[in-house]
């Protein structure tokens, strides 16, 4: 695995790939690797040539106050993990490189950041835009992969490519849990020892959700009660529990065709977020 650092390293290497006809599956992440990063590099691996992964803590998309400082990093043990998963190429850019002076121009997402962790988090998805079109630019991915983990963040990259046109294929991949059901994730090493325990709960109560609409449920507002209702019974603080259109993330007043139930739960040091996306006309054919 080559590991590089320089954005102009990288663009020189990307050349010489591109020149050899070889495709090109790019997997960014923010690091502190755990199964679900890895999933996404063996896809990424079994289809494309070659595999670039990116680990950047990127300081736009953190808000004042949000975890940028404290963010997990183990860049040593994050390599060894990437090379194992099949990654050819580990690019880990510093910010100065990334954001090279005063910027001339920012991505500004226009729709499907005003819910969820967009609403909360005013600018995040600005953020994460505007470093995805710097990496897409400097990777030139034949496909890119995201996890459905983090549903909101795909459906925007999925706008993004769409609205600039860009010849990218975007692949969003299932989220890897815990076995207790826990979706991974950097953040859960936050959690105390009781908080832990009580985590696995979030996905509990989504599954409740989507069981009720399994079950011919279509009032969005009585799902939702059926998950806050179990989330309160831990010590987590719920930030928001919420059903959407997806991947347009637009309201509905019945429930109909492809759904997002999610919700993200504030615990003392760490916010998790989960999901679970619903195709209930393809329930309804089954
Ligand atoms: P992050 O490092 O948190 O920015 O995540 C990098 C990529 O890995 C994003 O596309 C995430 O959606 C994805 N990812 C994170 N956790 C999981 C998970 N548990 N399952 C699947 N994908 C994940």
């Amino acid at each position: 695995m080559k590991q590089l650092t320089e954005t102009q390293q990288l663009k020189e290497l990307i050349a010489q790939y591109r020149s050899e006809g070889r495709t090109i599956g790019f997997v960014p992440t923010m690091g502190f690797l755990h199964e679900g990063h890895l999933t996404l590099v063996e896809k990424a691996s079994k289809e494309n040539d070659i595999v670039v992964m990116s680990i950047f803590v990127n300081p736009t998309q953190f808000g004042p106050g949000e975890d940028y400082e404290a963010y997990p990093r183990d860049l040593k043990r994050d390599a060894r993990l990437a090379e194992q998963a099949g990654a050819d190429v580990l690019f880990t850019p510093s910010p100065s490189d990334m954001y090279k002076g005063e910027q001339n121009v920012a991505v500004q997402v226009k729709r499907r950041t005003d819910v969820l962790c967009g609403a909360s988090r005013v600018g995040h998805f600005d953020g994460v835009a505007t470093v995805l079109t710097k990496f897409f630019n400097l990777v030139k991915p034949t496909r890119a992969y995201f996890g459905l983990k983090d549903a909101q963040q795909a459906a925007v990259v999925d706008g993004l490519i769409e609205d600039f046109f860009m010849d990218i294929e975007l692949v969003a991949v299932d989220t890897v849990r815990e076995e207790d059901g826990l979706a991974k994730s950097s953040r859960n090493v936050y959690l105390t020892e009781q908080e832990r325990k009580e985590a696995p709960m979030i996905y509990k109560a989504l599954q409740q959700g989507a069981e009720l609409i399994k079950d011919g449920e279509r009032n969005p507002e009585t799902v939702i009660k059926t998950v806050t209702d179990i989330i309160e019974n831990t010590s987590g603080v719920i930030d928001y529990a919420e059903l959407y259109a997806y991947p347009e993330l637009t309201p509905l007043k019945t429930l109909n065709g492809k759904v997002i139930l999610a919700c993200a739960v504030q615990f003392s040091k760490a916010r998790l977020i989960d999901n679970i996306i619903i195709d209930i006309d393809e329930w309804e054919r089954s």
